[in-house]
């Protein structure tokens, strides 16, 4: 190898440092002289290492330390920080060096920058999940670590070429997987485009090269079309004298590749799609005025699609991005982007939340503290969450990635929730108790269930009730981590409660069969019945859902197994007369008949249907059908449906009666009419959540000429339920009719 020239390397750093100063343009004296002497110090401590393509060290450093300054508009603490980034952990010198040097702040923030180092570049399996908690926990007391590392991965991967070609691989994956979401929500939109980008020409290289050809060899063409776009506009522009810059903007390599995978289509449909951007320099008093004035330009001159409009001026995003998006048809038939923007709002664009300091003062604005509570979730997120790490992993990418709706609490106040957020999500978005307890919500003043899915604007009061309790189906409501993590949460709380209870009454069974060993049955339980853990097994004994009876079956060998015993014994073949006699033959047959088949009783793990047409609730009389496919529907006894299938498919009925402890509410209708006065929706949803303590899942109300109709459709236990509160309905003064609903499938959304 050939020896490198000193006096050349020595001219080669000096150069990298003047791009620094030129990129920061330091205003004082005193902060010049406290960079150079973290820059001489770093190039000291770093002075025999090279990095993997042969170059000194310190180079490194020094090119964070400038993306730092020009690309992310941090001042010089970041940028001393940046340059002793690697100090403590390449070195001998340690934090109370640094420390003694440069201070506290700065031993702090370097300290969260080594910890990061240690767990995601050194590790050549895959990510520390557990130590990225942590991570997240220690140091989101100072946003410029991340911030800094941020800028320190960036760097990383424009010299990625030196790697060997398993870690390029592991590092520009890590990169999409983590760093790239990660700039999206500081808003650091060309760095994120910039990571993207070179994740792709590391991950999928032969696409990459395709893309970036595809669209230097079409350059030409599309300025000779964006130049024709854009005069009219400009034209109209100047004549208001408006003082303005106007330029086109490639779609990215990623974002074309992300675009062709979405669509399934190929890349000439793809890349000549693009945006113009059109920056006013404008007062900020004005800017909102002229921001509207200049897309009323664009439309003078343009067909604007209604449907794409977006006003991030008067509710920026999450991440704090503002500007005004249209898209308009051009005279050539293609649909152009065109987003409107002050130069305030493009700089926030470009470089992220740190640019919102700067205007900080000019501009009041939420961003900050939007950013706060992003943060503030992620902490509540991780310190909640005792999911294994790789979930953890999910969740947190899961978190970074989605768009977001926002959502107004009954004052007014607006909270952002992932896209798909549901009624439940925004509950224990609030406040987990709240989630626990709820049971619906009015959302704009309409009732709503809790699977209710929000839209961005929507005003959304909780209702709640201190009856309710978590159940499991709650997952299938819930698209965030938060609810997910304070489900399970709950429901385990929930469980823990009666698992004592459980595992006495078990013992106490065991005693009656006679059996000593209970860890041996336990185990047998738990294959046999497949639970997933003791407590669930316990939780369901507790609840009489397995009773001595399974448990006997269980210590017994030889006797029949399985559930099928149970039911199989299939009706009289015999041809029936008539619909009519044929189901009192069958009413018959069962009241004769031994062996049920319980509804309810998930010990036998068989699948059943409530029938919609007649929507029976425990205490019914009921009959089922098995369908081909084993499953098998309820119906009540009376249903004309079922009467008419009796007759077709004898051979398929089987006995059912309800299992005695019902615990798992049954949707049944009401239909409620009477006299439209101000009480009437209250008293009613009052009677059915606070003193039933029953969930609502949907309320139709329709008036007219002074009275009022209303279908409720409602969970309930058991038929005694359904009549108490039927009963009680009819006493409300109001109320001059109450009914039961049979068929309300009509009435789900
Ligand atoms: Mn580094």
């Amino acid at each position: 190898m050939v020896k490198p020239d000193p006096e050349q390397e020595r001219r080669l750093i000096v150069n990298y440092y003047r791009r620094l100063l030129h990129a920061w343009k330091p205003n004082r004296p005193e902060d010049r002289a406290l960079v150079r002497k973290a820059f001489n110090f770093a190039a000291e401590a770093h002075k025999d290492m090279r990095r993997k393509s042969g170059e000194p060290y310190i180079i490194h450093p020094v090119e964070v330390a400038r993306i730092v300054a020009s690309e992310i508009g941090l001042g010089k603490t970041s940028i001393i920080c940046a340059l002793l980034h690697d100090v403590v952990e390449d070195t001998d010198y340690n934090l109370s060096d640094i420390e003694n040097l440069f201070g506290k702040k700065v031993a702090k923030i370097i300290d969260g920058l080594t910890k990061i180092e240690g767990i995601f570049d050194k590790n050549s399996t895959s990510i520390q999940a557990d130590n990225f908690k942590k991570m997240f926990l220690t140091l989101s007391d100072d946003v410029r670590v991340i911030l800094i590392k941020l800028a320190d991965r960036l760097h990383n991967m424009r010299t990625l070429d030196a790697m060997p070609k398993h870690k390029q691989l592991k590092i520009a994956s890590e990169t999409l997987m983590l760093y790239a979401p990660l700039a999206h929500r500081f808003g650091l939109y060309a760095i994120k485009t910039e990571l993207e980008d070179l994740s792709l020409k590391y991950t999928e290289p032969e696409i990459y090269k395709a893309i970036t050809e595809k669209l230097q060899e079409t350059a030409k063409d599309r300025k000779l079309f964006i130049n024709r776009f854009i005069y009219p506009i400009k034209k109209s522009l100047s004549k208001q004298n408006f003082k303005y810059e106007i330029f086109s903007r490639n779609k990215s390599a990623f974002s074309i590749w992300e675009k062709m995978k979405r669509k399934e289509i190929p890349l000439e449909e793809v890349y000549d799609l693009f945006a113009v951007r059109i920056i006013i320099d404008t007062e900020p008093d004005n800017e909102k005025v002229d921001c509207w004035k200049v897309y009323s330009t664009i439309t003078d001159n343009y067909r604007p699609n209604i449907d794409r409009l977006r006003d991030w001026i008067s509710i920026p995003k999450a991440n704090g991005y503002e500007a005004l998006h249209t898209t308009v048809m051009s005279k050539d038939g293609k649909w152009v982007e065109i987003q409107i923007r002050s130069r305030r709002m493009d700089e926030i664009a470009e470089k992220g939340f740190a640019a919102h300091w700067r205007y900080k003062t000019s501009s009041p604005s939420e961003t900050d503290s939007n950013i706060d509570r992003w943060l503030r979730r992620i902490r509540d997120m991780l310190q909640s969450n005792d999911s294994e790490s790789l979930d953890f992993v999910d969740e947190f990418q899961g978190f970074l990635f989605v768009d977001e709706i926002y959502i107004f609490t009954p004052k007014g106040e607006l909270r952002n929730l992932p896209v798909n957020s549901t009624v439940l999500d925004f509950a224990y978005a609030i406040h987990s108790e709240i989630g626990n307890t709820c049971i619906g919500a009015k959302v704009n003043h309409q009732l709503a269930s809790l699977n209710h899915k929000l839209k961005s604007g929507d005003q959304v009061e909780i209702i709640t009730s201190q009856k309710q309790v978590p159940k499991e189906e709650w997952f299938k409501y819930v698209v965030t981590g938060r609810a997910k993590t304070q489900i399970k949460y709950a429901i385990k709380e929930e469980k823990k409660k009666f698992a004592k209870e459980g595992d006495e009454k078990l013992k106490k069974y065991l005693d009656q069969v006679g059996v000593k060993d209970s860890n041996v049955v336990c185990k047998q339980l738990q294959e046999k019945y497949n639970y997933s853990s003791k407590l669930a097994l316990h939780y369901d004994i507790a609840k009489d859902l397995i009773g001595l009876k399974e448990i006997k079956a269980c210590c017994v060998e030889g006797t029949k197994s399985g559930w099928l015993s149970l039911f199989t014994r299939p009706f009289t073949k015999s041809k029936p007369e008539d619909k009519k006699t044929l189901s009192e033959i069958v009413i018959k047959e069962i009241k004769d008949n031994k062996s049920d088949f319980l509804v309810g009783d998930n010990v036998h793990k068989i699948s059943y249907d409530i029938s919609n047409c007649c929507n029976p609730i425990p205490g019914d009389d009921i009959i089922g059908f098995v369908q081909p496919d084993e499953a098998i529907i309820i119906h009540r006894t009376n249903c004309p449906e079922a009467i008419s299938q009796m007759s077709k498919y004898g051979n398929r009925i089987i006995k059912t009666r309800w299992h005695d402890k019902e615990t798992v509410g049954f949707l049944t209708g009401i239909k409620i009419s009477g006299i439209d006065n101000q009480g009437f929706i209250n008293e009613v949803v009052k009677l059915i959540t606070e003193i039933h303590h029953l969930n609502i899942r949907s309320f139709h109300l329709d008036s007219e000429g002074g009275t009022i109709e209303g279908n409720i459709l409602l969970y309930v236990y058991s038929i005694q339920n359904l009549n108490n509160i039927i009963r009680d309905l009819k006493k409300l003064q109001n109320v001059k009719k109450v009914e039961r609903i049979a068929a309300f499938k009509h009435m789900l959304k």
